[in-house]
């Protein structure tokens, strides 16, 4: 399910590219920048299995992350967010928004170590490299007109639906130049010595990127390449910056950082469910989603994963208790919304699937299966205009591989006739 969206984000990636032709040197807006970080910010949670369930672990990065944000030189809408993902990952979107996967806060091991994390990452936000991304490659005019219309309801029409889902597929896997990789630690040095934290938090933080390198490569070094040249240049900025009793660890990180140990064994146990799912071992990966929850109840992404297992075998009232549990959890998450819009449509329970399956789309608007299921319960509802357009932007938002393609098709087809 989220290697769905994943792979359908990557198919649009790769379909998105010729875009770059018309080079426009306009600047984007920066209320249109926020804009388009607030939009795709649940689209980066839903790629990220959803945020980490746990309000003190939320507000210790966030709290930290605006004391270094307060001293920035763009005064944005800076959040921060604690994203479950097991990869070893941190990134930002456009106008403020900035991620941290629970994989790297397990690696990290002292609070300057993160400060150095979210000091590069608002180095990127800070010198515009999002901004002129957005400007040089893909061209300001059809950002604003995307931008313009993502602030209704979701319902776009499936052309702009698409050009949305190109733009978010890009955000989520922007590369930086080394040049820009350069800025974005400079800038990240200099803000956290001048919050106080020690910048060797940066040198910690690169040789341990470098330590595992060799046996998985993290996911942050695919979008921010380490190389000598980079770990030298910080090195001697770090040196020319320090001063004695500089910030190194604190009481609270500690305790974050316990807390993630504790639950790490159920979001182990959530991984291994997901491998067996995927290779078709349902029944297996069951019993791995119900004894991660067991471990760890609010692990929303084992719920969310139980439910879809149980509905697909007809055990729908277990199902819509596991999803309802996840939307419980988080009532902003896609998948949660999504699982649950399909476990109740199975159900027949039309307008309730409708209510969390509208909100899906609101979340991430350009996920095709959201809108083919839209259709099927406008189609039970009786309210076929509707059903024809939704049927008509899934199959238009579709990577192909949906096992519901032909039946859209035909669904499509029979109302065509009827519905004008
Ligand atoms: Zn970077």
């Amino acid at each position: 399910m989220v290697r769905t969206l994943t792979a359908f984000l990557a198919f649009l990636l790769v379909s998105c590219a010729p875009v770059s032709q018309t080079i426009q040197h306009a600047i984007l807006p920066p209320e249109e920048e926020i804009r388009i970080g607030k939009s795709y910010t649940p689209s980066a949670i839903a790629e990220n299995e959803g945020l980490y369930p746990d309000e003190e672990v939320q507000s210790y990065v966030r709290e930290l992350g605006m004391r270094i944000a307060s001293l920035a030189p763009r005064k944005l809408p800076y959040r921060f967010y604690v994203v479950n993902s097991s990869t070893q990952n941190a990134f930002a979107l456009p106008g403020g928004p900035v991620f941290v996967t629970r994989g790297l806060l397990l690696m990290i091991e002292n609070e300057s170590e993160l400060a150095a994390v979210l000091g590069h990452e608002l180095g990127h936000t800070n010198r515009r490299h999002h901004a002129r991304y957005l400007e040089k490659v893909l061209g300001l005019s059809l950002i604003l007109r995307v931008t313009s219309a993502l602030i209704g309801d979701g319902s776009l029409s499936s052309q702009l639906l698409i050009q949305a889902a190109n733009i978010g597929a890009s955000l989520l896997a922007l590369k930086f130049s080394r040049d820009q990789e350069r800025e974005a630690d400079a800038f990240g040095v200099e803000i956290v010595s001048k919050a106080g934290y020690d910048p060797r938090g940066f040198i910690g933080l690169f040789e341990k990127f470098r330590k595992v390198q060799k046996e998985r490569p993290p996911a942050w070094l695919s979008t921010h390449p380490l190389p000598e040249e980079r770990v030298r240049n910080v090195s001697s900025m770090v040196h020319r910056l320090r001063k004695p009793n500089m910030r190194v660890d604190s009481e609270r990180f500690r305790r974050v950082k316990e807390k993630l140990l504790k639950t790490k064994g159920s979001f182990d146990l959530y991984e291994e469910g997901k491998r067996l799912y995927q290779e078709g071992r349902k029944r297996e990966a069951l019993e791995k989603f119900k004894e991660a929850v067991r471990l760890f109840e609010r692990n929303q992404m084992a719920h969310i994963y139980a439910a879809v297992v149980l509905t697909e075998w007809g055990r729908n009232r277990e199902a819509l208790q596991h999803a309802s549990r996840a939307v419980d959890i988080d009532p902003n998450f896609f998948w949660g919304r999504f699982v649950r819009g399909v476990v109740l449509f199975n159900m027949g329970s039309f307008n309730e699937s409708l209510r969390d399956l509208v909100v899906a789309r609101g979340l991430v608007p350009a996920f095709a299966d959201t809108h083919y299921y839209i259709g099927r319960n406008y189609e039970a509802l009786g309210r076929y205009r509707e059903a024809l357009r939704s049927y008509e932007n899934a199959l238009r938002l579709a990577s192909g591989k949906e096992p519901w393609i032909q039946d859209a098709k035909q669904r499509y087809d029979r109302l065509r006739r009827y519905v004008w």
